[in-house]
């Protein structure tokens, strides 16, 4: 029996996997990140974690054919990584060696960038089974994205490439964007740039009846009330579609993928988000990209574990 160990490093939670060699999922659990003192501690927290599982489970060293790690920050082909902010992460140093050697060296270790690693699940366990070539967009706070080329992440020089949500969209907004510039895509088609776009139309129509005038703004209240017609959401969920699936023909442009995979919080409002993506998508994209299937992830919140188990195999 062989048994690979996924882990999907987040600010405030450590998710855990453990998995068969076949990609079952055994186990799942979480432990708290501790970022005090520059994160210092979270390395050897998933170590002990793992160390003290296997033992619980009576699995040797041997059996295990990795640990795959998801980090929130640039990860090259080495295992560098640059900074992660979330982690209290600010140098530079090599992620995968540093965990092995909190194993001391009796385990191997593989890192990647989270939204490569959810894309690299999806492709192994979920919606992009099958499929070679794959694009995955991450809707929640911000956008992320994941590039499998010929079944293999597409890191980049500095473990960027893939970096879908900060393609510039052409609109300057007044705010700039997490990472400094100012009309990126995330700003516009993230469960974030959701509610910019409905704060505008509220204010800019202020004689508009709308259903979202008595409700909390957010993604999810937003394609509720698209699904009951409300017409200042519809032109919402309109613009969010415009700026979301031209992005993505940009994106068909460079890498003709087989299959474009929606994830992420606003994905899970359903079915609902696909028609306002794939219209603006179909407009723009050149016409060998034009059938390019479009889905929903399918492993939810798990993704990460998956995608960084399937690092190590
Ligand atoms: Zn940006």
């Amino acid at each position: 029996m062989s048994y690979v160990y996924g882990v999907d490093v987040g600010g405030t939670s450590v998710k855990i996997g453990l998995f068969s060699g076949e990609g079952e999922l055994i186990e799942k659990w979480s432990i708290p990140t501790n970022t005090d003192n520059n994160g210092e501690a979270i390395l050897p927290d998933i170590a002990s974690s793992i160390d003290a599982k296997s033992k619980e489970k009576g699995i040797s060293d041997s059996e295990i054919l990795g640990v795959g790690l998801g980090l929130p920050g640039p990860v090259d082909d080495r295992g560098i990584i640059r900074k992660a902010v979330n982690l209290h992460w600010n140098d530079t140093f090599n992620v995968e060696e540093k965990l092995a050697a909190c194993f001391d060296g009796r385990l191997k270790v593989k890192a990647g960038n989270d939204a490569n690693v959810a894309a690299l699940g999806e492709a192994w366990m979920g919606a992009g089974k099958g499929y070679k070539n794959i694009v995955m967009v991450t809707l929640g706070t911000g956008i992320g994205g994941g590039v499998i080329i010929n079944g293999q992440i597409v890191t980049g020089t500095r473990g960027a490439a893939g970096e879908i949500g900060h393609i510039y969209t052409g609109t300057d907004t007044e705010e700039p964007c997490n990472c400094g510039n100012r009309g990126c895509l995330e700003q516009f088609a993230s469960a974030t740039g959701i509610v910019r776009l409905l704060k505008e139309e509220l204010e800019n129509n202020p004689d508009e009846a709308s259903e979202m005038r008595n409700k909390p703004l957010d993604s999810k209240n937003m394609w509720e009330a698209v699904k009951n017609g409300d017409e200042l959401s519809i032109r919402v969920a309109e613009r969010f579609g415009k700026y979301l699936g031209t992005g993505l023909s940009v994106v068909a442009g460079v890498l003709n993928p087989e299959i474009i995979i929606i994830g992420g919080g606003v994905s899970m409002s359903g079915d609902v988000i696909m028609p306002y993506i794939t219209k603006n998508f179909r407009e723009h994209v050149f016409h060998a990209s034009g059938d390019t299937i479009f889905t929903r992830a399918t492993l939810g919140n798990d993704g990460g574990i998956y995608g960084a188990a399937a690092l190590l195999i």
